[in-house]
């Protein structure tokens, strides 16, 4: 039997409560690079997708959990801006930002 890895989790307080983010796939919606379940407190992210639009997602799960009446389409815009201007930020620090 494979023993089983530990799913990579962090910890984070938002509006003083606790919240995990996961980087693993969401369980009850496999195939999405990211989930917010705000009953559970927790945020899903695809550790596939990760490698190629972390901070879209990143962003784009937060605002859900830190405002979750916005409408999806809001969200999304957002979310893709904040890839699209971190890639522009990362450009023009040698590939980094954090
Ligand atoms: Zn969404």
């Amino acid at each position: 039997m494979k023993p089983k890895r530990k799913v990579p989790t962090k910890r984070i307080r938002i509006q003083n409560n606790w919240w995990k983010v996961k980087l693993e796939r969401p369980p009850t919606k496999e195939t999405y690079d990211g989930l917010c379940v705000p009953g559970d407190r927790t945020i899903y992210l695809h550790p596939i997708a990760i490698k190629t639009r972390g901070i879209e997602l990143v962003c784009h799960e937060l605002i859900h959990a830190r405002l979750f009446d916005i409408d999806e389409e809001a969200v999304e815009e957002i979310g893709t801006l904040a890839g699209e201007v971190a890639a522009f930020v990362a450009k023009h620090n040698d590939g980094v930002i954090i």
